[in-house]
Parts: structure tokens; sequence; C-alpha cells
């Protein structure tokens, strides 16, 4: 079942000017102009997330929030409204006597990027636009399992130039595509490495993709799925503010993904994260990453449904949807197996949270995916294991939040990260 349509609205987050009256030019010519094209650029950036992230405003006001003098936010936002990002509207309110200003807004038909997503039981693809707001989305639930990496990449390929003609037919210029893939990702070379749930091993994602969309040179890029929907969480979920959190995402398989001082954690290799794989028994249940005792064995959805008397096997036919419905209606309904179940997964969440949390101290604890959904039940066992296990005492247990992206945290992360290159370099627009 495919589910697709054009959907409305939101906003997203930050970065001083710099002056370039502060800048210390260089003596050496070259390298001044290329400086002076670096400030530009960047005040560029500075001028365009002011009105995307704080709403249309007018020049006087960009220039006295950002430090920038008249002059040089009238020529910025020429520059942007050049680059059709920004666009004028109507006249400010304002409190104040004198001549209100027109105000400048982020253009409607501006730049878009696409959120591209490979799960295990689903494919997603997400178009969102530089106002943080979604302007196209399909979900289409497929056993992946099943198909072979070429079979699902030909059908990512036809869902994404599908999106692209949709938001092209809406006026929007898109300007990259990153896909979410559920194990470990070569960021870098844009390789899927390894995908215990799915038996993938060494896909080249984005060179697949790129060949299947051969008519569309997007700039592409890959990362993993749980890294892209802590992003998320962190630009614009349940974890706006925060420095340092742990997202644990439910799916097929486990995954997490860990925001220290403000940015992703990828660790040397880029594998960093891989919360799924933590042992929470020494000699326990094989896993299907090769290893046994892994956390996915017993909090993973599978143990979870079949725990709770559910029809795992829906997963492959339906996605996990269904099923997890299903569960919350039992569960909301005071069925003992499924209560059971659900404590048991959150026991095993709070052993596996214990460790990170003596490992790391973060803020808070953001539950994705289909723990969200389930969040409710599964808090109180974890909450217990926490404050069992937790150095330090209640008032080193974080709070445990759910996901306030739920499923789509991981697209809506994919085509935040290529939106923010524009935010920084507006620039890139036109590459
Ligand atoms: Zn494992």
């Amino acid at each position: 079942m495919t589910t697709a349509g054009r959907v409305e609205q939101a906003r997203e987050p930050q970065y001083p000017a710099i002056s370039s009256d502060s800048v210390t030019w260089t003596p050496k010519p070259a390298i001044e102009l290329s400086s002076q094209r670096a400030v530009r650029r960047h005040n560029l950036g500075v001028v365009l997330r002011q009105v995307v992230e704080r709403g249309p405003r007018s020049r006087a006001t960009i220039a006295l929030d950002t430090g920038l003098n008249k002059t040089t936010v009238s020529s910025l936002v020429s520059e942007l409204m050049d680059l059709g990002l920004l666009v004028e509207r109507g006249a400010e309110a304002r409190a104040t006597a004198g001549r209100p200003g027109l105000v400048v807004d982020v253009a409607r038909e501006g730049a878009v990027a696409l959120g591209l997503e490979i799960n295990v039981d689903y494919l997603g693809v997400q178009a969102t636009d530089l106002a943080g707001g979604s302007r196209y989305k399909a979900i289409e639930a497929a056993d992946n399992r099943r198909r072979g990496s070429d079979v699902v990449l030909d059908r990512l390929a036809d869902l994404a130039t599908e999106a692209l003609r949709e938001v092209r037919a809406q006026g929007l210029r898109p300007i990259g595509a990153t896909v979410a893939l559920p194990g470990l990702v070569d960021v870098t070379r844009g390789e899927l490495l390894a995908a215990p749930n799915l038996h993938w091993t060494d896909v080249p994602v984005v060179e697949l993709l790129r060949e299947r969309m051969g008519a569309d040179p997007l700039p592409l890029g890959a990362d993993n799925e749980a890294n892209l929907a802590a992003l998320a969480e962190l630009w614009e979920g349940a974890a706006v503010g925060l420095s340092d959190f742990m997202y644990a995402s439910g799916q097929v398989g486990v995954g997490g993904g860990i925001v220290l001082g403000g940015e992703l954690f990828r660790g040397y290799r880029g594998f960093g994260g891989e919360f799924g794989h933590t042992t929470v028994e020494a000699d326990g249940l094989p896993c299907a990453c090769g290893s046994h005792g892994c956390l996915e064995t017993r909090g993973g959805l599978e143990p979870l449904l079949a725990a709770a008397g559910l029809d795992s096997e829906q997963i492959t036919t339906t996605g996990s949807g269904k099923p997890v419905a299903e569960l919350v209606k039992r569960a909301e309904a005071g069925e003992e197996t499924a209560l059971a179940a659900l404590a048991d997964c959150g026991r095993w969440l709070g052993v596996a949270l214990g460790s990170v949390v003596n490992l790391l101290s973060p803020q808070a604890i953001v539950l994705g995916g289909y723990f969200a959904p389930i969040s409710q039940w599964l808090k109180p066992p974890i909450e217990r294991e926490l404050s069992e296990r937790v150095l330090g005492g209640a008032a080193a247990v974080p709070p445990v939040l759910p996901s306030s992206l739920g499923p789509e945290a991981a697209v809506r992360g994919a085509a935040a990260t290529q939106l923010r290159r524009v935010l920084a370099d507006p620039t890139l627009v036109n590459a």
C-alpha cells in the first residue's frame, strides 16, 4: 500500500554574522578575494536562517538582529531573492512609529530536499521545503528482506522520481536527497556496509541510485536511519534545546543515535550508536548480526510481538504499523499478555540504557520508531531499571521522552541534512 500526497506546514534552527569590517584581510589579493566570498556566503546564510528560523521580517529588523549594517543586509537580501530563496511580501507590523518596511519571507517556490528511506518493512519518501514544511510524502509497506537490493533500489528510485515530479509541479527546486538506511553506512562513500536485518552487505546505495536517477543529477547522500532520526529530533523534535541525548529507535531491528555536545557522535569509523547490538546477556540468543545476547534479540519488535501473542509475520506483509497498533489496542484494553510483553521489552531496554547512561550521562533518552507509540508502557520498567543501575541516584537518571516525529523522523532528518547545506551556504542552490 502506498500513501502519498501533498502536505503543509513548520520551521527550523542558528550562527552569528561575521562583519566584513572586523575581518583582518591578508595582503595577498587571491586569498583576499576568496576570504571575501567566504564571508559573503556565510552572511547570506546568516540572513537566510534569520528568516527561516524567526519568520518573515523587514531588512531593518534583520540588520538589528544580526548586527550587519542595513546596506549589507539589503544587498544580501537581493542576492537571496535572485537565488529564488526569499520573496518580498507586504509591510511589517510595528509597534513603533515610522514607515514600516516590506517584509521578506521564505519563497514558497524555493528550495526543497528529499529524504528517502529503505527500512526492513517499508520504503519512505519525504520532501521538505526550506521553511521545514512537508511538501510531499509517500510510505510504501514492503518486505524488503525478501527482495534483492536491485529490486528495492529500482522501487526507491521510482518513488523518488515521482516525488521530484510532484515538487517540481509545485514550482519547487530540488537541491539534494539523502537515503536513510538500517545498518552501518560509510557516509563518505554513500555505501551500506552491513544491514543484518536486510541481509545486505556492501551495497553502494548512492552510486546505484544515481545510475537509476540518471536524468536527475541531484546531490545524493546516505546515512544510518537512527542517526538521521536523532538529528531530526535535535533540530525539530523532542530533543530541541538538548545538547546530550540518546535516541533509541524501534524498527524491525533496534537502532540508536547519540548526540553529544549538540553534535551527532559517530565514533572512529562512523559505526557508533549501534544500540541494538549492545550485549544484554553474555550467553543469550543468536542475533541477526552474527553475535548473540544483543538487545535486539530481547527488545526488538519480533520478540515483543511474539511475546504478546501477535503474528510477527504480519510485519513483512503490512509493515510494522498494524501489529503495533493492535498491540496498543490490547494494552489499552488491559490484556495481560500484551502488558507483560511490554513490561519485559521495557525491562530489557532499561538494562541496556542503564549502561548507556553510566557511560554517557545524557540529559534525556528519546524513544523513537515503534517505541514511541508504546512509550507509556515502556517508560515505567525503563525508569525502574535506570534507578537501580545508574550511579548517582535519582538526580543522575535522565527523563525518558517519546519522539515527537514518530516514524517520519529518519526521512525528515535525511531531507533536513540536505537543506542545512543550503542554509549554511545559500549559493549551493545553484550548484
Ligand atoms: Zn546483534
